[in-house]
């Protein structure tokens, strides 16, 4: 039985302060939730300065440690750019590779997250690959074409048994940070349809591989998104910036 992960994506907010008060505010609220099989893995990916004391603060505790993007290099001269290994070292085990904001904003091709998807997994660092389609390519019956090209792009790369060892995030561009969500329905679909073309591939990592879904997520849809048979928890972005927020989101799951 595949685990619901939650997992917020701070992107570039907060400051020392906030952050501390924040991730403070999750540990403790997450000490309050009874431990049972339903009590979903908690993930925070904050922005990179804060790694390090957002490290020292999870110290303990069950929540894991993510980066918001990792370089597809090793090392050298690429200014501006963190490598897994580094990523690695500050005690991340996971890595957003390919978030919608990356590609559109910063020209972010799927052979460079397919790339950037390989190094994480060479580091050993799980990447949350992040697929979806934007609203005119919705709207124009593109979503599984769009999809299916981003997927094949890892796949091409890493190959299927790589999947196996990553978490895959289905955002619809039109739902992130629009108070948009999808339906339930709506998400189920998508997240059945990426399971299918992982199945064509290898049964057994189409079956175990988590699919989260990340599109204005709040307390009060979680729990009819993940209820749904393929959708195994979210990638949260504007309702991971308040501790209650976040941990109304971690509970619903925890109700499931
Ligand atoms: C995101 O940025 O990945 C996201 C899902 O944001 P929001 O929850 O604010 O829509």
């Amino acid at each position: 039985m595949r685990k619901i992960l939650v997992a917020g994506n701070w992107k570039m907010n907060g400051d020392s302060a906030a952050n501390s008060e924040l991730i403070g505010g999750i540990i403790s609220g997450l000490s309050g939730i009874a431990d049972s099989a339903a009590k979903p893995d908690v993930l925070v990916c904050p922005p990179f300065p804060y790694l390090a004391a957002v490290r020292e603060q999870i110290a303990g505790s069950d929540v894991q440690l993510g980066a918001q993007n990792v370089s597809e290099h090793p090392s050298g001269a690429h200014t501006g750019e963190t490598s897994p290994a580094m990523l690695q070292e500050m005690g991340c085990t996971y890595a957003l590779v390919g978030h919608s904001e990356r590609r559109a904003l910063y020209g972010e091709t799927s052979e460079q997250v397919a790339a950037k998807f390989a190094a994480a997994l060479a580091a050993g660092i799980t990447p949350v690959l992040c697929v979806g389609e934007t609203l005119q390519q919705r709207e124009a019956g593109n979503t599984e074409a769009v999809i299916n090209e981003q997927l094949a792009a890892v796949l091409d790369n890493s190959g299927i048994g790589a999947i196996a060892s990553a978490v895959i995030a289905y955002e619809p561009v039109w739902a992130i940070g629009t108070g948009m969500t999808a339906t339930p329905d709506q998400a189920q679909d998508v997240h059945r349809f990426i399971r299918v073309v992982l199945e064509a591939q290898d049964a057994d990592v189409a079956a175990g591989v988590q699919i989260l879904y990340g599109g204005s997520v709040k307390g009060d849809n979680a729990a009819g998104l993940f209820g749904m048979p393929d959708i195994d928890g979210g990638l949260i972005g504007g309702a991971s910036l308040k501790a209650a927020d976040f941990l109304a989101i971690v509970e619903a799951a925890a109700t499931l």
